[in-house]
């Protein structure tokens, strides 16, 4: 039989088969780890939300803007990460970060920035 060990402390473990910790303090140990292991991932997923509506909003200071993908980039731009999307009824695809949101420019290499307007929401 296979030797099972403590999830967080790796001593061996008896007892129950189904046991995944040696004793209470592990198991709440490991859980906390855990918590605070997302907790950090999410923070960190807000952080560049924050970053990238700032991006936009500084690159973008009239409310509409033709801009370089790169100069996005340059101001802290992580086009992975946004918030919601809007479909123009001209079937554009805008990808938003809060109140700010890009569209593919049909310049390469370029995006069309917008700031969101009532009708959007
Ligand atoms: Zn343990």
């Amino acid at each position: 039989m296979e030797k099972r060990t403590c999830l967080y402390c790796h001593e061996p473990m008896r007892g129950r088969s189904d046991k995944k910790f040696c004793c209470v303090q592990c198991k709440s140990s490991y859980h906390n780890q855990s918590t605070s292991s997302i907790e950090a991932y999410v923070r960190s997923v807000n952080k560049q939300l924050r970053a990238n509506r700032s991006a936009m909003h500084r690159a973008c200071p009239e409310g509409k803007a033709t801009v370089r993908k790169e100069f996005l980039k340059k101001l802290g731009m992580d086009f992975k990460h946004l918030t919601h999307t809007w479909k123009s009824k001209g079937g554009n695809l805008y990808y938003f970060c809060y109140d700010y949101g890009y569209t593919q420019s049909s310049e390469v290499g370029k995006v069309l920035v917008i700031q969101q307007q009532h009708y959007m929401i």
